[in-house]
């Protein structure tokens, strides 16, 4: 089997390792000669799972116990519901910016639940650029942005101080580089673009800001609940939350949040080089905004792109092909994903232009 390089957008790549041991423990969990599949998520084995990797969130972002990680089924979509239910009140209003396809989807759900105020979009230049300038009202309560456009691939290089309650939906590029978690209050992530598998969505939340919407709260819905059962109110998504735990404590055992920085700026530094010195190739987003996740880049003329992709083929790269909304290429660079994938992109590339340009 030749190895394939995969720049899938997500899910997205696992280390081989992770597949591995979450493969083993389908049919051998933990020596217990039963698989995880088919135990109880109260047995004793898989409560440490949990409660690992609740802890693993919370050792590489660095904070205490004012924090409470979980995890839950619904995707980081039912996030953009559950958000404005848990955070917005009757009378007040919600602070988003706009910053494409996701942001947007959350900001309908906030709608839904009560008042919202766009401060801030990037819509007007086809979500190319990430805005700044807004300043977050201090009446709001809270404000919500998204760390990494998996979409577009634009990436927010620094956060806004904020006076409210800072909500981030981090789940294209969650632990990929270091950011200052105490000045977020809530962060979310599905698990299936930069943590583990589809099938659970991580949430880490200041206790402090909770229980203030004014509500009355369905059970299921009401982040309380969730941390009152520690992550085991109904029974969670088990092999997800695994798997997702396996890859979080590669991370750590490698050298957690700063090692892989490294790593990722190589690799987005080498493709984006490539991109701008390649005639065949252009990228598609302001330079100062461009994701060190997901690199969306066009053929400079349309009849290169069938060529390419057959160039493509030959090198083995999986998962280039662009979003429908944007076109062209996107690929998308996690932390799974090793240098030389990088490297093999890049290759082709540069062969792609020596036959063709
Ligand atoms: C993929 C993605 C989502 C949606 O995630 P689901 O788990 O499919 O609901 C939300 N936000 C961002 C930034 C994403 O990349």
């Amino acid at each position: 089997m030749s190895k394939i390089h995969n720049f899938s957008a997500g899910p997205g790549i696992l280390p081989p390792e992770v597949l591995k041991q979450a493969s083993d423990a389908c049919i051998n969990f933990d020596n217990m000669n039963l698989s995880l599949l088919e135990i109880s998520h109260r047995s004793k084995n898989y409560v440490a799972v949990m409660d690992e990797a609740r802890q693993l969130v919370k050792d590489l972002f660095e904070v205490g116990d004012d924090y409470e990680v979980f995890y839950l089924g619904g995707g980081a979509s039912l996030q953009f519901a559950m958000v404005p239910y848990n955070l917005l009140t009757e009378k007040g209003y919600a602070a988003y910016i706009n910053t494409g396809v996701w942001a947007s989807k959350a900001i309908k759900e906030a709608k839904i639940l009560g008042n919202v105020k766009v401060l801030a979009s990037s819509e007007d230049k086809s979500f190319t650029y990430i805005p700044n300038g807004y300043e977050i009202p201090s009446d709001a309560d809270y404000f919500h942005c998204t760390s990494n456009n998996t979409i577009y691939g634009t990436q927010m290089k620094s956060f806004p101080k904020s006076p409210v309650p800072m909500v981030c939906d981090m789940s294209s590029d969650l632990f990929s580089r270091r950011v200052n978690a105490k000045d977020f209050d809530l962060i979310y992530a599905g698990a299936q673009k930069n943590m583990g598998p589809a099938g659970s969505t991580m949430v880490m939340v200041k206790k402090s800001i909770l229980g203030k919407s004014g509500r009355k709260m369905l059970s299921m819905l009401d982040y309380q609940t969730h941390i009152k059962g520690e992550s085991m109110y109904n029974t969670p998504p088990v092999f997800p939350v695994y798997v997702s735990m396996l890859t979080l404590r590669w991370l750590k055992q490698n050298g957690g949040v700063d090692w892989i920085e490294k790593i990722n700026q190589q690799k987005a530094d080498l493709l984006y080089n490539e991109i701008d010195r390649n005639s065949c190739f252009a990228g598609t987003v302001v330079k100062e905004d461009r994701s060190n996740m997901n690199v969306c880049f066009l053929p400079t003329k349309p009849e290169y792109e069938a060529e390419f992709d057959k160039m493509a083929k030959t090198y083995s790269l999986s998962g280039i092909k662009g979003h429908r909304d944007v076109g062209g290429y996107r690929a998308s660079l996690y932390n799974a994903l090793p240098l030389d994938s990088v490297q093999a992109l890049v290759d082709a590339m540069k062969e792609f232009e020596k036959k063709f340009a």
